[in-house]
């Protein structure tokens, strides 16, 4: 039944499929089915129909700050990195949910627009931006958005307003809510070309020289707590290089866990726990993780 409502509302889809293949940590089970709907219409009835046949479902980006359990999961997960819409009306930028946020952030930049170069090198895309608050070298998504566009549990179309957006460090409306995140709009500043490239450049370069980006990972495995920085507090622990089967702290940055090789979400899951509790012993400062576990 499901596979015939999506070949008729032609939406992409894979079944029985590897989460490995669509989360950089490269971990997981397998999901029954991902669908990748490319428009907002075809999610709604996706949502619909999923709602009507009490299917479970999830949202995915880019996976890059997601990591499925071994099991698998037993639904469809919803991936929007088919919308793709990304455009320009004076200062402001719309970006559909499945654009990349380096795009994005380079789009702003060739348009002589300020605001995005935080996003320049975070592997997401905006969806998962947005959903996450992402940010980075003292930014964050947030800080420009003027409104983003989202489909309600029953596949309505609505826009919420940046403050209703209720966003904070790595927090939004959207973690309440099992709303799926469409197009988001920037409200731009004026800004120099090359200037906002150097900048750019220049925090892609501290990324290549700080993180591990051989390994995947799902990036910074730890929220920052407050008047703390998670990889200093496990880097003093003397943690760097710690292992549980194919899951290590990376002995390049502290903050990350990566997989070697051969990790499971299980390994993940006990070395973080491994991690937040000798922190809590040696620092007592309890760590919070930044990964989300499904
Ligand atoms: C090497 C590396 C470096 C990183 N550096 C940073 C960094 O500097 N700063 C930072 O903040 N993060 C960083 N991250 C983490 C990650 O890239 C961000 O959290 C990013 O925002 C996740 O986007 P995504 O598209 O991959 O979302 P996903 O991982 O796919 O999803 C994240 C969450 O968003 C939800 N979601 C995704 N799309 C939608 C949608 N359309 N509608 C509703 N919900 C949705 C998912 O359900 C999930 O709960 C890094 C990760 C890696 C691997």
């Amino acid at each position: 039944m499901l596979k015939n409502f999506l070949l008729q509302n032609e939406i992409a889809a894979h079944f029985d499929e590897s989460l490995k293949k669509h989360t950089t940590f490269r971990v997981g089970g397998n999901a029954m089915c991902i669908a990748m709907p490319d428009t907002a219409e075809k999610a709604s009835l996706l949502l619909k129909f999923l709602k009507e046949n009490n299917i479970r479902h999830y949202f995915l980006g880019n996976g890059s700050n997601v990591i499925f359990r071994d099991e698998g999961f037993d639904g469809v997960i919803i991936k929007t990195f088919n919308f793709k819409t990304l455009s320009l009306d004076g200062n402001i930028l719309t970006a559909g949910a499945g654009v990349t946020m380096t795009s994005a952030a380079k789009f702003a930049q060739e348009n002589s627009l300020a605001g995005l170069e935080c996003c320049y090198g975070i592997p997401g895309n905006i969806g998962g931006g947005v959903y996450m608050n992402a940010g980075a070298y003292g930014g964050e998504i947030s800080a420009c958005i003027e409104s983003v566009d989202y489909l309600d549990e029953n596949g309505e179309l609505h826009t919420v307003t940046k403050e209703e957006c209720d966003f904070s460090y790595r927090h939004s409306v959207f973690m309440k809510n099992n709303w799926l995140i469409v197009s988001a709009r920037f409200a731009l500043k004026e800004g120099n070309s090359a200037e906002l490239l150097a900048f750019m450049e220049d925090i892609m370069q501290r990324r290549r020289d700080k993180q591990p980006l051989d390994k995947p990972s799902a990036g910074s495995s730890f929220k920052r707590p407050v008047g703390y920085f998670a990889a200093a507090l496990i880097d003093e622990c003397g943690l760097k290089g710690l292992s549980v089967g194919g899951a290590q702290v990376s002995e390049k940055h502290a903050g990350f866990i990566v997989n070697t090789g051969e990790a499971t979400c299980r390994d993940i899951v006990r070395l973080a726990d491994k991690v937040t509790q000798i922190v809590l012993e040696k620092k007592g400062v309890r760590l919070e993780k930044e990964m989300i576990i499904i």
